[in-house]
């Protein structure tokens, strides 16, 4: 396979006592690219993220990350190979200042445990980093709010930079704009393009008009089943891709 793919499904199965939730998926997602899996409710776009980040086991098919079969790899070691899940594999410390989360995150990726007593030279250096990472998701005028103080938005930001802490080359994002205002979605999408400048992302999204403007490929689930694959001019006219959204 072409060095210009970084994640690529051949066959990609999942079986619920008789059920088929993803059946025979076959993905390629481009290296650099933001690539969305799109899909009515029920299309298996959730499924298909849990075995990709390894938290299901597929029933059949294989898995390839850089080349790399990780058909059975543990999902830590997924993550350690530099393919990282955002939002539920990121744990966001309510009670923690936005710098103090961050910096947790930061203190994981070296493999430091949290240290209260650590000396303030030491930690003058890390808070360097931590300022870059928490201006680049925009949360600088947020430095000392407790997360749980965050306004939405603010807190899915959060969540970004924590993930972004540990240098990931790939990020999986599970719905980024859910549940958010007009703002808040122009502010995330702004950052998904700034991220995608030099990592890869693929994006479960049920916002059709953010998944149109931020795309290069969009992958269409229905029923398990990949429907159409291409960029948001050809999927948006494909008949058997109306049908599922409307139909559905
Ligand atoms: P989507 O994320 O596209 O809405 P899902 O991947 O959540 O779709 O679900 C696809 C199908 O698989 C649905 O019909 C769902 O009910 C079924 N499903 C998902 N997880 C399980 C499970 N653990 N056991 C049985 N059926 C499941």
């Amino acid at each position: 396979m072409s060095d210009d793919i970084i994640l690529a499904t051949e066959g990609l199965t999942k079986d619920f006592k008789g059920f088929t939730a993803v059946d025979d998926v076959t993905l390629r997602v481009r290296r650099g690219s933001i690539h969305a899996l799109i899909g009515p409710n029920g299309a298996g776009k959730t499924t298909c993220f849990n075995l990709l980040t390894k938290f299901l086991e597929p029933t059949r098919g294989t898995i390839t990350y850089n080349g790399r079969n990780i058909t059975a790899t543990k999902p830590t070691d997924v993550a350690r190979l530099g393919m990282v899940r955002s939002f539920q594999i990121s744990a966001v410390f309510p009670h923690m200042s936005v710098m103090e989360n961050v910096r947790i995150a930061l203190q994981k990726k070296r493999g430091e445990s949290f240290d209260f007593w650590r000396s303030e030279r030491t930690l003058d250096t890390l808070d360097d980093e931590v300022r870059n990472l928490v201006g680049a998701v925009g949360l600088g005028d947020f430095v000392a709010a407790k997360a749980v103080e965050l306004p939405y938005g603010r807190k899915r930001a959060l969540e970004i930079a924590t993930t972004l802490a540990l240098d990931p080359e790939m990020l999986l994002l599970d719905e980024p704009m859910a549940g958010m205002g007009h703002e808040d979605v122009e502010r995330i999408a702004a950052l998904i393009r700034r991220i995608a400048a030099n990592r890869t992302i693929l994006m479960v999204e049920h916002n059709l008009s953010v998944v149109a403007s931020l795309s290069d490929t969009i992958t269409v689930l229905a029923r398990g089943r990949v429907l159409a694959q291409g960029d948001y001019a050809t999927v948006s006219k494909d008949p058997r891709v109306i049908e599922a959204y409307i139909g559905a």
